[in-house]
């Protein structure tokens, strides 16, 4: 049976990795991008051109309601969704001192709700077909903490309450939900520190004195949606080249 894996924000440098790993794997995969991204027909006409068959629907996934409608259109062309990666995600960095409340409420919102918003759609139906996987992408700075990122940083560690909440609820269901917890990886989310920063303050702090890879980030959602991890559930996946351990 070819399983439906969901993946928000899969034309970023993270969910693009995971959305090619899953289709190497058999999935059938959708993505969901921001309606306000003009750039996303041309992506998927470049995925597809290399045969990977991706589906992709609009949908802002800090908005109950477009998430509402995104996966009910996703169920109709495709069938339930199997596998739930939100991944979807913003920075808007300021020392909390200067935070504005629309800085905070946007990556509450596009971090936090979204993965309630998302979730909501699929869980009825993952629980009713006793099978499902959902796996919410946080961040090393919602382990820890990081200047300048209050609204991330409570963003990011609220996704880690809400993972081990619901995996006690839906445990006997056959629907485990994990959360990965990535340190810095070389996307354009990291890429657009300027170098002297990366150099100077991130890299230092990393012992293997490297960024991640998309791709081994990938490999761990892979391994969380396979039939050999349900036993995993309501964990914490740290993947941060040493960065943080606990
Ligand atoms: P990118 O900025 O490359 O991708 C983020 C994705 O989120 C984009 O595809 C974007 O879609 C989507 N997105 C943002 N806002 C919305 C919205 N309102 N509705 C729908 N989609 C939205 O980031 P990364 O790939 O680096 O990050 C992916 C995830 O991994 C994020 O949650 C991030 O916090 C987390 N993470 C990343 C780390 C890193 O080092 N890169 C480290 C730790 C965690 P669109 O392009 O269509 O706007």
């Amino acid at each position: 049976m070819q399983r439906v894996a969901l993946v928000t924000g899969g034309m970023g440098g993270l969910g693009e990795a995971v959305c090619i790993k899953l289709a190497a794997l058999g999935y059938k995969v959708v993505t969901s991008y921001s309606p306000t991204n003009t750039k996303a027909q041309d992506w998927l006409r470049g995925m597809n051109d290399m045969g990977y068959g991706f589906k992709a629907y609009p949908c802002d996934v800090a908005d109950f309601d477009s998430c509402r409608d995104c996966v009910a259109q996703i169920e109709k062309d495709l069938g339930p969704v199997d596998v739930l990666v939100n991944n979807a995600g913003i920075t808007r960095d300021m020392t909390f001192k200067r935070m504005s409340k629309n800085d905070w409420d946007a990556v509450i919102r596009t971090n936090l709700d979204s993965v309630f918003n998302m979730t909501k759609q699929v869980m009825d139906g993952m629980s009713d077909r006793n099978w499902g996987r959902v796996i919410n992408i946080s961040s090393v700075n919602g382990q820890k903490g990081a200047f300048g990122q209050t609204n991330y940083a409570a963003a990011k560690a609220g996704m880690h309450g809400f993972t081990k909440a619901l995996a006690l609820e839906v445990a006997k269901k056959g629907v485990t939900v994990n959360t990965i917890s990535p340190g810095y990886i070389g996307t354009k989310m990291v890429t657009a520190i300027p170098k002297d920063v990366l150099d100077s303050k991130i890299l230092p702090q990393i012992p293997m004195s490297r960024l991640g890879k998309p791709e081994e980030v990938a490999g761990l959602v892979a391994y969380l949606a396979s039939e050999e991890a349900a036993f995993v559930t309501g964990a914490n996946i740290s993947i941060n080249g040493g960065q943080h351990m606990y």
